[in-house]
C-alpha cells in the first residue's frame, strides 16, 4: 500500500516535495536504496528524494508486561511519555518535546545532554530478530541498528519522576518555536556547534527563509516559505565558515534525504 505525503507539511522543518510512501505493513525485506521515514523531525528532504517508506499504525502500539513496557516502533514519543506519567513508569521523562517515532528515536539514540533513548532499553525487534542492547553500538545521536526497528522492548521503572521531567522542561526552555529539524549540526567532542555558529556570525543569519535561529544558533529554522536549495546553501557555508576559523569540520545531525 502506498500513501501521498506532502512533506513541506509532514516533516517538522516545513520543507519537502508531495512523493507516493510505501506503507510498511509486516515485517519484510526492504529493497536495499529505500529510505525509511519516522516522524520527519530529523529530515531535509531534496526534491528528488529516494524511494521512500514509511511504518503503518500497525506498529503504533505500546503493551505493558510485569517488568517490561513493548513498544511499536511508528508509536509517537509524546504518546509514550503520555503512558508513563499515567501509569507511574519512570525513564521516559526525556521525551518531553522529543518528537519523533520511537523507532526514529532509537535509531537515533535520541536525548538530551548526556540522557539517552537507550538508557533503559532492553531490545529492539528487526528483521533478523530480537536485538539484545548489548550487541548494539549506541552512541551519541547514533546507533548501528541496520534496517528497519519495529518493535522496542524497555526496561519497566517503578515511579515517573516529576523532577526529572522538570530539569527537561527547563532545558527546552532555549529551543526555538519556529518549524525546524532539530539540532543541525552534531556537537564537535568537548565543544558546541552552536558556539561555533555564533562565533562565526551565523546566529541569525538568513538565506532566503531559511535561517539559524536567533534564539539557538544550532536549529536551522524555516522562516515561513524556506526552501531545500536555501537550507542546504546556508548548511555549506556555515561549515565552510566553521572549518576556516577553527579548523573543524561540522558534522550534520540532519539527514539529507
Ligand atoms: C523542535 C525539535 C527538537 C528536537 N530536539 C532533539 C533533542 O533534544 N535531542 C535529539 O536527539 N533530537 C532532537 N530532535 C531531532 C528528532 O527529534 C530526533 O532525531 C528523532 O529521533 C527523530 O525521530 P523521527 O521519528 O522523526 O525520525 P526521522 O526524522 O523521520 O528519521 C531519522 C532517522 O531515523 C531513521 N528511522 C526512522 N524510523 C526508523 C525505524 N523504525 N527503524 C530504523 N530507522 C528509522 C530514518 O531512516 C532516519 O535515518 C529535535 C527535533 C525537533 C524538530
Amino acid at each position: 500500500m502506498e500513501k501521498e505525503i506532502d512533506f513541506s507539511c509532514y516533516t517538522s522543518i516545513k520543507i519537502g516535495p508531495v512523493k507516493n510512501v510505501r506503507l510498511i505493513e509486516n515485517i519484510e525485506i526492504l529493497q536495499k536504496d529505500i529510505f525509511l521515514i519516522g516522524g520527519g523531525n530529523n529530515l531535509l528532504i531534496s526534491p528528488n528524494p529516494p524511494p521512500l517508506a514509511m511504518l503503518s499504525k500497525k506498529f503504533d502500539f505500546i503493551k505493558e508486561n510485569s517488568d517490561t513496557l513493548h513498544v511499536g516502533a511508528a508509536t509517537l514519543s509524546g504518546k509514550l511519555l503520555s503512558y508513563a506519567k499515567k501509569h507511574n513508569i519512570g525513564g521516559f521523562e526525556l521525551l518531553y518535546k522529543l518528537p519523533g517515532t520511537l523507532g526514529g528515536i532509537v535509531k537515533m539514540n535520541a536525548g538530551l545532554k548526556e540522557f539517552c533513548i537507550s538508557d533503559n532499553l532492553k531490545s529492539v525487534l528487526t528483521r533478523k530478530g530480537w536485538l539484545e542492547k548489548k550487541d548494539i553500538d549506541f552512541s551519541y545521536r547514533n546507533s548501528n541498528i541496520g534496517g528497519v526497528i519495529y518493535e522496542i522492548l524497555f526496561e519497566k521503572r517503578v515511579g515517573f519522576d516529576y523532577k526529572k521531567l522538570e530539569i527537561f522542561k527547563n532545558m527546552r526552555k532555549n529551543q526555538p518555536s519556529k518549524p525546524s529539524a532539530g539540532s543541525c549540526f552534531k556537537n564537535p567532542q568537548n565543544d558546541y556547534a552552536g558556539r561555533l555558529l555564533e562565533l562565526v556570525g551565523f546566529k541569525g543569519k538568513k538565506i532566503g527563509n531559511v535561517a539559524f535561529s536567533d534564539v539557538h544558533s544550532n536549529f536551522l529554522v524555516n522562516l515561513g516559505g524556506g526552501t531545500y536549495d536555501d537550507a542546504i546553501t546556508l548548511i555549506k557555508e556555515a561549515q565552510k565558515a566553521v572549518l576556516e576559523k577553527f579548523d573543524v569540520k561540522l558534522e550534520l545531525e540532519i539527514k539529507i534525504v
